[in-house]
């Protein structure tokens, strides 16, 4: 059945050389014990497509664990089992790295449950899986090596732009494929078809999505809002009636969450042209953008039934309110923007991400203003001076240590000290000379 379109040529120009000899081998060393490997999942379709993929996903028409052992001991790669779910990670020298499964079918023994699983051909773990574009195999037996398996029409969805589900009940197995939906159409410029939209929007009336744990809604989300596309995905969501699953405040509101986190897209596309070198976490800015007009405490709880990690919760809610709290010194006139102790003072004890995400959704041009000059010309200010620097300088040894290591801080943010030399001059004239 199926295509007789081989990849092997497309492979070779794709992925690195090491990586198309341990797909041979693997297939090759499957072959000999009279099974089928296949390379699987995304990789397929960002090879046709052309596109960057690391994830290098293979089932086996066999057991998987196995395999991963003669390979691992013929090849000098090092192999983690996972017995219970008879998967396997192999790692090679280089730092290549290969995920292993046997070929498995699914029963949901109720809607949104997980499912139970059995070892099953490769046309039984295609068909589990949630678009045609991501059910595609490729053979890596020797003689066949490069094969496209092709069973649900999945490259003319590719060329098309397509994205089909496999059955009539796959939102209803696992709902967390609506936003899987919504992202792979955002990120790669595709299109939903029309019946998968419409049994979409039949899962929602039946609010399918709300039996989701917050875990699993939770980490579909968080994809979607890493992915290239995260504001046309999340305004996907929001004319699907998706964002009510994700907080009931944001069904009202629907519209302004999509502009906010459309905010937060330019923000973040802004400081990625200033600073290259690092990165600000966007999932961060833009839950927390999404997310805002929800009070502090009400955003912690959210937190914590997405089983976000404790620590990140307590930062992002602390982080959001010393946000309103900066936001309203400059609107009360407190906090002068001009003031760049005083903006500093604020901003340097909250995250990035939230800095970021203020930054977008204020609407007062002069906090927006004071943030954007606190990050181009404030943001990482340190003194050059150490406590024990100090020290030897004649400052006591305790708090007053503490107190004149924020002093040289607030002092160089002023620009009333520009180097460690002047830094010194600054302590000597305060303190006095050293006394031998
Ligand atoms: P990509 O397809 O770009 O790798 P991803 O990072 O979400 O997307 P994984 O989560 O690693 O991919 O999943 C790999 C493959 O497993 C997918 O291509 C898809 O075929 C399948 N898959 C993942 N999640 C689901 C799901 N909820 N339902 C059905 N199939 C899934």
């Amino acid at each position: 059945a199926g295509s007789r379109r081989n990849l092997s040529g497309r492979m070779r120009e794709m992925l690195p050389r090491d990586a198309v000899t341990a797909l041979e081998r693997l297939g090759g060393l499957a072959a000999e014990a009279g099974e089928r490997a296949f390379l699987v999942g995304g990789l397929v379709r960002d090879i046709i497509l052309h596109r960057r993929n690391t994830d290098v996903d293979v089932v086996v028409e066999g057991a998987a664990i196995d395999l991963g052992n003669r390979f691992a001991r013929e090849y000098g790669w090092h192999l983690h089992a996972h017995q219970r779910f008879g998967t396997a990670v192999l790692l090679g020298p280089e730092g290549e790295r290969i995920d292993l499964a046997t070929s498995r079918i699914e029963h949901y023994p109720y809607p949104a449950a997980l499912p139970e699983v059995e070892a099953g051909s490769i046309k039984a773990d295609l068909f589990r899986r949630d678009f045609t574009i991501n059910a595609l195999a490729v053979e890596l037996d020797g003689t066949r090596f490069g094969r496209l398996l092709d069973l649900f029409g999945g490259l003319q969805d590719i060329r098309q732009g397509t994205i089909r589900v496999l059955h009539s009940l796959s939102f209803v197995e696992d709902p967390t494929r609506i936003l899987r939906a919504a992202r792979f159409e955002a990120e790669l410029a595709f299109q939903i078809d029309a019946q998968s939209l419409r049994l979409i929007r039949n899962a929602v009336d039946l609010e399918l999505p709300a039996r989701l744990s917050g875990h699993r809604l939770f980490r579909e989300l968080r994809y979607l809002l890493e992915a290239g596309g995260a504001v046309e995905g999340v305004r996907r969501l929001a004319g699907l009636g998706m964002l009510r699953f994700v907080h009931p405040a944001l069904e009202a509101e629907r519209d302004g969450a999509v502009e906010r986190v459309e905010a937060g897209r330019d923000v973040l596309d802004w400081y990625r042209l200033l600073f290259r070198e690092e990165a600000p976490v966007r999932w961060k800015v833009l839950l927390t953008l999404l997310l805002w007009k929800l009070p502090p405490e009400e955003l912690g709880d959210a937190l914590t039934g997405f089983e976000v990690r404790s620590r990140d919760a307590h930062r992002i809610t602390g982080d959001r309110r010393r946000a309103d709290r900066f936001e309203q010194a400059v609107i009360g006139g407190a906090v002068r923007g001009e003031d760049p102790a005083g903006v500093f003072e604020h901003l340097e004890r909250i995250s990035l991400e939230i800095v970021l995400a203020l930054m977008a959704v204020t609407g007062h041009a002069g906090v927006r203003e004071a943030i954007s000059h606190y990050i181009q010309h404030l943001r990482g200010i340190r003194g050059a001076l150490s406590g024990s620097d100090l020290i030897e300088l004649g400052v006591p040894q305790g708090p007053e240590v503490g107190r004149w290591l924020e002093r040289l801080v607030r002092a160089r943010v002023r620009g009333e000290v520009n180097s460690a030399e002047e830094e010194r001059e600054l302590v000597v004239r305060t303190e006095g000379p050293v006394n031998e």
